[in-house]
């Protein structure tokens, strides 16, 4: 019976690995790829971070733009500015919009980081640039569409690009190689737990 079963379970293995290997053997192009991270769940943000973590831990370098929440205390920032200084990490400083609520502040802040990320985006000694919260910088206009897609899209042929934030339109879902959409099954604050620091943010 357990014999039975282990043996059927190689089998279903070996069928598996041989389809694994094929399509291993027919991903033969070598580029970097623009990622984006979108959806209502939790996981985006943390996500973006955790590959440059990844990156680094490889020797390769990785910039970071983050395009809202200029005003918190945040984790990884510290982390990263702490830890990490040769990183370049540059924040949108105007704290978020419905706070401000000046269309003219948020455009010439978001115009600051937006440079930057162009900087980030021609240096070809970088294998990652992390665009946290890039999302919002396009639904609310911002930055004209075209200037954000042409930099991305010239950048150095092995740099990825990675692009976090909820609702990516359609444009920025069709110029990126893989989409992932984080879904909000649940989340604890619903419940009414407070934001935690170090897990939140
Ligand atoms: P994280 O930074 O934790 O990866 P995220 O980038 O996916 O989250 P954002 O939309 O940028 O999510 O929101 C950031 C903050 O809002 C985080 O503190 C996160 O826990 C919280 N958050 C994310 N999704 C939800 C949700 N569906 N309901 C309530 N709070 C959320
Ligand atoms: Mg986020």
């Amino acid at each position: 019976m357990t014999t039975d079963r282990n043996q059927r379970h190689k089998s279903a293995m070996q069928r598996r690995k041989a389809l694994v290997d094929e399509k291993i053997a027919q991903a033969n192009e070598e580029r970097g790829i623009v990622i984006v991270l979108t959806g209502n769940g939790k996981g985006k943000s943390s996500s973006g971070f955790g590959s440059v973590i990844r990156c680094l831990g490889h020797g390769y370098k990785a910039g970071i733009v983050q395009f809202i929440k200029g005003t918190w205390d945040c984790g990884e920032r510290n982390f990263i500015e702490q830890r990490c200084p040769e990183v370049p990490y540059h924040v949108m400083g105007s704290g978020f919009t419905w706070e401000t609520q000046d269309r003219e502040r948020d455009i010439a802040a978001a115009e600051q980081a937006w440079e930057q990320a162009e900087k980030l985006l021609q240096d070809d000694s970088l294998h990652l640039v992390l665009l946290d919260e890039l999302t919002y910088v396009l639904k609310y206009g911002w930055i004209e569409q075209q200037r954000i897609f042409d930099a991305i899209q010239q950048r150095p042929a092995d740099m990825s690009v990675i692009v976090t934030g909820r609702a990516a339109s359609k444009a920025l879902r069709e110029i990126a190689d893989t989409v992932a959409e984080v879904g909000d099954e649940k989340h604890a604050f619903r419940a009414g737990i407070k934001a935690r620091r170090g897990i939140d943010w």
